[in-house]
């Protein structure tokens, strides 16, 4: 049977969406865990992963000068709409953080020196934790298809799970709810939305319900720092009655968080969230059996 996903999103940053994916991952036991936040990877920070298999992320093409059979016709200068190629005093230079992949640069070359070749947009990896396999990946700065790497990702987090036997894959969601979210919520089991009471985290929270129901995919949320804006948590909690999502945890604001996770610790070391995190994974684990038999 093929493993049971779970997938972790905010609507916006900030939220505490990989501290509670860290948290989940040590409550989970067996699962393959999965870092979708390709443009910005943090939950390696806090899991340390031992880096076991690495392999490039090739995305698009991109135009490659052969500088030696180029006669400096001056063509592709004119061709190019994206400012790619430029003249200078040793000839034509071409510049590939602004290409755009459309080829016709090496349609038109008349000595063949320019050829399209795959884009390397990033790596990903396969690593170890002490909580179990995880998949990861760093897209390169500028480097667009973050929606491709996290399809890529997935689809070998479901090999791994496959191949170990194991039931459970738990990813660490993207914020938002752009290509990336889409690419992570598509076909996933269930949708845990982490949220904040704040007048942004509830707009936010609003989308990326949206985004579930688009999807018909089963989703509950859990509301971080909830003690810390009691009104704006009762709107949070009177959204999800009204939506049929539940509410899996009320997370309250712990002082020591931020020193416990830059210290390697978990939310779970902490008296005053580990017991709301607890019943998080209880509560999500019911929900996530209903999802398998549905
Ligand atoms: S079109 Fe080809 S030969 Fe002409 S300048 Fe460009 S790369 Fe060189
Ligand atoms: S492939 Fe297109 S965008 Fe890229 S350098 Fe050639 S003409 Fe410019």
């Amino acid at each position: 049977m093929a493993a049971f996903e779970i997938t972790i999103l905010s609507g916006k940053g900030g939220t505490g969406k990989t501290s509670v994916s860290a948290a989940f991952a040590r409550l989970a036991e067996r699962a393959v865990i999965c870092d979708l936040d390709v443009d910005a990877s943090d939950l390696p920070l806090l899991l340390r992963p031992e880096v076991k298999e690495s392999h490039v992320f090739e995305s698009g093409v991109v135009a490659h000068l052969d500088t030696v059979r180029c006669r400096s016709c001056g063509l592709c200068v004119t061709w190019c709409r994206f400012d790619a190629f430029s003249e200078d005093a040793d000839g034509v230079v071409l510049d590939p953080d602004r290409c755009e992949g459309c080829g016709v640069c090496a349609h038109f070359c008349p000595s063949g020196a320019v050829t399209m070749q795959p884009r390397i947009c990033g790596s990903w990896f396969r690593s170890e934790t002490g909580y179990g396999p995880m998949m990861h990946a760093r897209l390169d700065p500028g480097q667009e298809n973050s929606g491709k790497l996290i399809a890529l990702l997935r689809q070998e987090a479901a090999r791994l799970a496959a191949e170990r036997g194991i039931p459970l894959i738990l990813g660490d969601g993207p914020p938002g709810i752009g290509c990336p979210a889409i690419s992570a919520v598509g076909g996933t089991g269930f949708v845990v939305l982490v949220t904040e009471p704040t007048p942004s985290g509830l707009a936010d929270l609003v989308r990326a319900a949206d985004l579930c129901a688009h999807f018909d995919r089963p989703a509950g949320i859990i509301i971080n720092k909830a003690d810390l804006a009691p009104a704006r948590a009762a709107e949070i909690e009177d959204l999800a009655a009204s939506r049929g999502l539940p509410v899996l945890a009320r997370l309250p604001f712990a002082e020591g968080a931020m020193r416990a996770l830059v210290e390697g610790r978990s939310l779970l070391d902490l008296p005053e969230t580990a017991p709301a995190l607890h019943g998080a994974w209880e509560a999500l684990c019911g929900h996530a059996l209903r999802g398998v038999s549905r």
